[in-house]
């Protein structure tokens, strides 16, 4: 089947899914969004309320602030793929609330069969929840800034676009990171 056709299909799935009680509060889910012949993969968090909104990866100031990156980079978003490791919005009263653990691994299935559909040439693993949920290893602050090769892709681990715009010091790293994926 071709790769376009997979993605379509997934995505039909991943906006029905029932998997947790998280399809009882979403607008929308976010199967994520972008080319389906990407070299390049970013795997945030969870949607938030502005992407539960328009079913859209990263439209919010994280967005924001992840497209800048973009430009400083010429990175084409339309040419990567984005997605997050939970596909809905985590709530608790009406709030963003970081994602359970039973959430990420009935979630699980949804990015893996992205990247197995897709199989860009390296992953960027955008914060300490993507990282942990993706390696399933707990050393996000060793790894952070460096590639690793596990088995087919590469991956990069670098600090999420909201923890860049609340402080000045991940902003500079993160800055300096994204030219690091360039560089390869
Ligand atoms: N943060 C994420 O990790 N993913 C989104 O889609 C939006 C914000």
């Amino acid at each position: 089947m071709k790769k376009a056709i997979e993605i379509k299909k997934l995505n039909k799935e991943i906006r029905n899914c029932k998997k947790c009680p998280l399809w009882k509060t979403r607008t929308n889910a976010v199967p994520g969004e972008g080319s389906e012949d990407a070299k390049i993969m970013f795997i945030g968090e969870s949607p938030g309320r502005e992407e539960d909104l328009s079913g859209k990866p990263f439209q919010g100031m994280a967005g924001k602030f992840l497209d800048k990156l973009f430009k400083k980079n010429k990175i084409n978003r339309k040419k990567v793929f984005i997605t997050s490791v939970l596909k809905c919005r985590p709530i608790i009263e009406n709030r963003n609330r970081p994602p359970l653990a039973a959430e990420l691994k009935v979630c699980k299935v949804w990015w893996q069969n992205q990247i197995e559909i897709i199989k860009p040439k390296l992953i960027v693993l955008l914060g300490k929840i993507s990282f942990d949920t993706v390696i399933g290893e707990k050393e996000f602050k060793k790894l952070q800034g460096r590639f690793l090769i596990k088995n087919g892709p590469k991956y990069f681990a670098t600090y999420h676009p909201a923890a860049g715009m609340r402080f000045p010091k991940i902003r500079k790293i993160l800055e300096k990171d994204f030219k690091k994926l360039m560089t390869k």
